[in-house]
C-alpha cells in the first residue's frame, strides 16, 4: 500500500453523508457523482466504498467483489448515460506526480466534447 488511508479526506466525508453530492450511481461497494469542478461536459467521478488510497492499494486488499463492482460500475454508468456511441475517457490519478488531490481512489469519466490526444 502506498499511504495510509486518512478518513478526513473529502469522499470518505461524502460517503457518510456529512458532504453532499450530485449522486449519479450508487451500489453496495460503489457511488458515483458529479465532478464539482468539471473538465468536460461531463465529468463523473466514481469510488469504491471501501477505504482505499490508490489503484495499487486497491488491487492488493480490496476483493473481488469490490473490484468487479467498481469496474462494473463505469461500463454501466458509461451505457445509462449514452456515452458510449460518442465515447469517452476513463482516467484514474495516483500519487504525487499524477496529482492526486484526494486520498480515496477515484475513476474519472470524462464526456460530451472531443476529448484530444492524452496528456504526455
Ligand atoms: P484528482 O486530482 O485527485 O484526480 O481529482 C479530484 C477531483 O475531485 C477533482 O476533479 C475535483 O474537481 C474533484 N472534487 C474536489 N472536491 C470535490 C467535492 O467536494 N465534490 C465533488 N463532487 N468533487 C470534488
Amino acid at each position: 500500500a502506498t499511504l495510509p488511508y486518512d478518513d478526513s479526506n473529502i469522499f470518505a466525508r461524502i460517503l457518510r453523508g456529512e458532504l453532499p453530492c450530485r449522486k449519479v450511481y450508487e451500489d453496495e461497494h460503489v457511488l458515483a457523482f458529479h465532478d464539482i469542478n468539471p473538465q468536460a461536459p461531463v465529468h463523473i467521478l466514481v469510488i469504491p466504498k471501501g477505504a482505499y488510497v490508490s489503484w495499487d492499494d486497491f488491487s492488493e486488499r480490496g476483493s473481488d467483489e469490490e473490484i468487479a463492482a467498481l469496474i462494473r460500475a463505469v461500463g454501466k454508468i458509461a451505457r445509462d448515460q449514452g456515452l458510449v456511441a460518442p465515447g469517452y475517457r476513463v482516467l484514474a490519478n495516483v500519487g504525487l506526480d499524477s496529482h492526486q488531490e484526494i486520498a480515496h481512489l477515484h475513476i474519472h469519466i470524462f464526456a460530451g466534447r472531443p476529448l484530444g490526444p492524452m496528456l504526455a
